[in-house]
């Protein structure tokens, strides 16, 4: 059997790092057997549609190394691959459903239908569809048509003994017969298909061996059963990924916004594609030693659902960090321009030393072993983008206690005089300077870096003064004798 697999997001907003994680097991499992794996956009759900949702998430899906070879975009021999594009297909299976008598027109309005659920709640019942309309009458029909209203489509759910199934990662899964919520509307009544007949009979015809998704959707997975039995389908394997869990334990909510959620934020943020694709794979699935940097052919290679774990996965972003730092570090600066130009763009109006490359470039290579997304540059960093220097309390605290005249006015000469403005002619100064005025370590570097950063910590010396550059330089190290006692 060659495996086929899908992932067949909704496009209802950005991707979500569970969405992401969903199509990247989906992903690694195609690619572990060498099977296929494709992109399916549902979209039957038109008022949560969001406009160009689809294309945002097929295109961070891409960034993420995430790739299909067959669905949106590239096409495949069992398009199309946007619901809302199959829809005399759903219509075919529709009529052989009301056909078998597996399915039946339902005129309940919503308000109707409203009213029979709050009547349950009263009661203390689990609200279900009543079956009001399962065995109308002909002239029941003709007065509900007459009066305009188009019928939705119910799916009968028959006396059923208890649905049981193999999950690929929950293992033996069993719904006992009403456990979820009696007969279910299949096709809406504006004409389109509910997500749970869409799904199926799509998953059926594009050949789908293996069913992974969210477990939030385990509880549609006995109805989806129901439909392949009634149009005599033979059923996929089903796995149910486990929820992503927030720090407190509980179910991530979208809604949290300690935790940021959606792939496009971090690709804003300078995450790197590889470092996302890494920790996604360890959300849930167990690498067979202890390494947990894996890259893509090893994650491929390891990658079986006896090793990804039922409970529920704690987002880490801790670990998150961790990893970018890593895989951070291993770049060539200049291979991280594009990305930093990015962050940056907001600000090269007013600081046009950042429309420059090779400043940006330089600026990365200090930053890139110190920072865990580089978007953190532009606090790390901070003192690069102003002209004054951002002084901070400790750094003044030190200007204005010591004794730091003759080292700061030495500096200052010898930047002054410097023929070659560079970090190694700038190291060579500081061994004058200490010459000069006899001190040395702390009481020499310290006040030169307060003076001319702003701040007490920071990176090597001579490459960030070079950074700055001898203008900047000398503008702050006047600024700062002012503090000097
Ligand atoms: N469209 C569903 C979602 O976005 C996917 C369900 C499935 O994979 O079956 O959650």
């Amino acid at each position: 059997m060659t495996v086929r697999v899908r992932y067949a997001p909704s496009p209802t907003g950005h991707l979500h790092i569970g969405g992401a994680r969903t199509a990247l097991f989906n992903y690694l499992f195609a690619k572990h057997h060498q099977g296929t794996f494709l992109l399916r956009i549902e979209d039957t759900d038109l008022e949560r549609h969001v406009e160009g949702a689809a294309k945002e998430m097929a295109d961070n899906l891409h960034w993420l190394g995430i790739t299909w070879d067959e669905g949106v975009m590239v096409g495949g021999e069992y398009g199309p691959y946007y619901c809302t594009e199959r829809l005399p297909i759903y219509q075919q299976y529709q009529e052989q459903l009301l056909a078998t008598g597996h399915a039946y027109p339902c005129y309940c309005s919503d308000e109707e239908l409203q009213g029979e659920r709050d009547l349950a709640m009263q009661e203390g019942r689990m609200p279900q569809y009543s079956g009001k309309c399962r065995h109308l009458r002909a002239e029941q029909i003709a007065q509900y048509e007459a009066e305009g209203r188009q019928p939705a489509l119910r799916f009968r759910v028959a006396h059923e003994e208890p649905i049981v199934f193999t999950d690929l990662i929950r293992g033996d899964m069993r719904f006992e017969e009403g456990s979820f919520g009696g007969d279910f509307v299949i096709v809406k009544s504006n004409g389109i298909p509910t997500y749970n007949f869409a799904c199926t009979v799509d998953d059926h015809l594009m050949a789908i061996t293996h069913v992974i998704r969210g477990e939030e959707h385990l509880s549609n997975t006995p109805r989806q059963i129901l439909i392949y039995r009634a149009l005599g389908f033979s059923l996929p394997v089903f796995g149910h990924v486990s929820l992503i869990l927030g720090a407190n334990g509980k179910k991530l909510s979208k809604r949290d916004e300690s935790i940021v959620q959606f792939i496009d934020q971090y690709r804003e943020m300078g995450y790197l594609p590889e470092a996302i694709f890494n920790f996604l794979a360890l959300l849930g699935f167990a690498p067979q030693g202890e390494e947990e940097v894996l890259t893509k052919e090893q994650l491929i290679e390891q990658f079986t659902f006896d090793r990804v774990n039922k409970s529920g996965a704690f987002f880490d972003a801790v670990k998150l960090d961790w990893l970018n730092a890593h895989y951070l570090k291993a770049q060539d600066p200049a291979s991280l321009l594009p990305i930093m130009e990015k962050i940056l763009s907001p600000y090269v109006k007013t600081r046009p030393c950042l429309a420059d490359p090779a400043f940006v470039i330089e600026l990365i290579a200090l930053y890139q072993e110190q920072v865990s997304h580089l978007a953190q540059i532009m606090t790390q960093g901070k003192t690069f983008f102003e002209e004054k220097a951002p002084y901070e309390q400790d750094a003044l605290a030190l200007l204005k206690e010591g004794d730091h005249r003759a080292v700061i006015e030495s500096f200052e000469q010898g930047i002054t005089s410097l023929e070659d403005f560079t970090a190694p002619a700038i190291k060579a100064l500081l061994q004058t300077v200490q010459k000069e005025t006899g001190k040395k370590g702390k009481d020499l570097f310290m006040p030169i870096r307060a003076a001319v950063t702003g701040q007490l910590h920071g990176r090597d010396l001579p490459r960030s003064v070079t950074l700055l550059g001898r203008e900047r330089v000398l503008f702050r190290l006047k600024e700062s004798m002012e503090f000097l006692s």
